[in-house]
């Protein structure tokens, strides 16, 4: 039985764009459970189902979207203590000012990258002034670096995440989706790297491939002994192609040691995020 949870992987957008983005992912075959869900349900929904904090994630596809999408997050945190905002910045931005402004200003926990979604690689030389905002301020960053499910965009994979982490070895991260399908060598690099944490965002044969391709419940629970303070569970709630508490049942029940489980569920985005 788990005692406290977090999930460090939730997303929330403003009514019409949480929309488009529900749109997208049907369009894409998903069955998306929680289609037309606003922002407040969404953050009604962890508490319900026992997490007493969790992270929201923006993501921009455009330039100049990040700004008020990074203002609406900070309103809606206000309100709820139980939200650890993360924000966005697009690489045609002003990079630099707007990440000060989100870490500093804004207070923000960390920002996120979602390199399929903004159509950028990680190792662009435009997101290096995100990079050293970040380590200034000592905050994570979340990226989408990995090739799961699709690699839409020839923008993902380890090979840039590993050039970043070269130049930037103190850099924070946490590796959206367990860094599928290349989650082999992002744990090798993290390895060497103690800054570098994954989540188990979307992990469900569904929503991350097709289910023959899909590693078996014995290969993830391998993969987070192997790194267990490493490990942090995190859902993808509300894009989803399939009901979170499933997703989540397939964690809690996998054969784990009662404190690694524990560590999964909480103790590592609590010191990892320091909340
Ligand atoms: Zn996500």
């Amino acid at each position: 039985m788990l005692n406290r949870k977090i999930d460090v992987h939730v997303h929330a957008f403003p009514e019409k764009l949480m929309n488009a983005i529900y749109s997208w992912f049907q369009r894409e075959g998903w069955e998306v459970p929680y289609d037309g869900w606003n922002a407040e349900k969404i953050f009604d929904y962890p508490g319900q189902n026992g997490f007493e904090k969790f992270l929201v994630l923006l993501y921009v596809h455009k330039k100049g979207m990040a700004p008020e999408l990074n203002d609406w997050l900070f309103e809606q945190a206000k309100e709820r203590p139980e939200i650890i905002p993360v924000g966005s910045v697009h690489h045609e931005d002003d990079v630099e000012t707007e990440t000060h402004k989100c870490l500093g200003e804004l207070g923000f926990a960390g920002m996120k990258l979602h390199c399929q979604v903004q159509n950028v690689r990680m190792n662009d030389e435009r997101l290096f002034p995100l990079y050293e905002a970040l380590i200034h301020y000592d905050k994570p960053v979340i990226v989408h670096a990995g090739t799961a499910p699709v690699d839409y965009t020839g923008t993902v994979g380890v090979k840039y995440f590993a050039q970043v982490m070269e130049r930037y070895p103190e850099l924070k991260v946490q590796v959206a989706h367990l860094g599928m399908n290349e989650t082999e060598a992002f744990l090798r690099l993290a390895e060497e790297l103690p800054g570098v944490m994954f989540d188990t965002a979307a992990l469900d044969a569904k929503s991350m491939s097709d289910q023959d391709a899909f590693p078996p419940p014995e290969q993830f629970k391998e993969w987070i002994e192997r790194l267990p303070d490493r490990m942090m569970y995190g859902s993808d709630f509300p894009l989803l192609n399939g009901k979170s508490s499933e997703i989540e049942r397939q964690f809690v029940s996998l054969d784990l040691d009662p404190a690694v489980k524990q560590a999964l569920f909480y103790d590592n985005a609590k010191r990892f995020w320091g909340i």
